[in-house]
């Protein structure tokens, strides 16, 4: 049992690419009821550690831990099953299914081994509590008007959300996020942000990487900053902006 609220640890998380050190002995924390921002210039290496964590690549050095876990070289079904879950940087849904049948799909094929050939093997118990999880999830998330449309007819805010709801089927503890406000209008954005904090007061974490840092400063709790695949500062909105070495990596990339 975790003897503290840390949910997700990474300590000196390392991973090289040949000769590229994308992410260089980075360290930090979430906390539960937290949402912590991963800002960085481009190739910072914001998504290898994203990857590190949910299991995607494994690591070159250094540990991860999930509630005191290790999951540095553990396949990605198991952080699944510890609580982590994601949403991709590009939008994943398929648009000539409904929203239901795509965070019912979703929902499934994170929650097996996610093999195609497990939906076969769905019988129709499973498949009725699968879609009743699914739309309960579709109403949390408030898009329970638009549960029956085609994916492919909501507009970009709504299938962001339609993916985070996908994301929730698994009960995370944890909801990693890559570049979620990417492209939104800002009424969508806001429509995105009240939504996180609507999680996170319920009880659950988000780490999120995004480039848009109206945003971010306005909705992270803490925020960690990557370059060159070193942290080279961590803190709130407030101390963030106004840390020279992060306006330096901003200014000079
Ligand atoms: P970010 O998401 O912050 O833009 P990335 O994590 O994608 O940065 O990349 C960090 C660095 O690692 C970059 O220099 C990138 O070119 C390199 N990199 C990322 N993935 C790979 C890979 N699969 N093979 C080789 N180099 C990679
Ligand atoms: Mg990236």
């Amino acid at each position: 049992q975790p003897s503290s609220a840390v949910l997700l640890q990474i300590e000196k998380a390392r991973k090289q690419f040949g000769g590229v050190i994308a992410v260089n002995d980075v360290s930090f924390d979430v906390q539960a009821r937290e949402i912590v921002a991963l800002i960085g210039p481009n190739g910072a290496g914001k998504s290898t550690t994203f990857n590190l964590i949910t299991g995607v690549l494994t690591t070159t050095g250094g540990t991860i831990s999930v509630l005191g876990h290790k999951v540095d070289n553990a396949p990605p079904q198991e952080v699944v099953k510890l609580g982590v879950a994601r949403t991709f940087q590009h939008v994943k849904l398929v648009p000539d299914m409904t929203v239901l049948e795509n965070v019912a799909i979703g929902a499934h094929l994170r929650g097996s081994a996610g093999a195609i050939s497990s939906m076969v093997r769905l019988d129709r118990a499973d498949e009725a509590k699968l879609l009743a999880e699914a739309a309960r999830q579709i109403e949390r998330v408030g898009l329970g008007d638009q549960i029956d449309q085609l994916a492919g007819s909501l507009s970009l805010g709504q299938q962001r959300i339609v993916e985070i709801a996908r994301a929730l089927c698994v009960d995370p503890l944890l909801l990693l996020l890559d570049e979620p406000a990417a492209g939104l209008r800002h009424m969508e954005k806001q429509r995105l942000a009240a939504l996180l904090r609507q999680l996170r007061d319920g009880g659950m974490s988000v780490l999120l990487v995004e480039h848009d840092m109206g945003f971010v400063m306005d909705l992270a709790d803490r925020v960690v900053v990557l370059d060159f695949g070193t942290k080279i500062a961590e803190g709130t909105p407030d101390a963030i902006k106004t840390n020279p070495d992060v306006i330096k990596a901003y200014l000079g990339a």
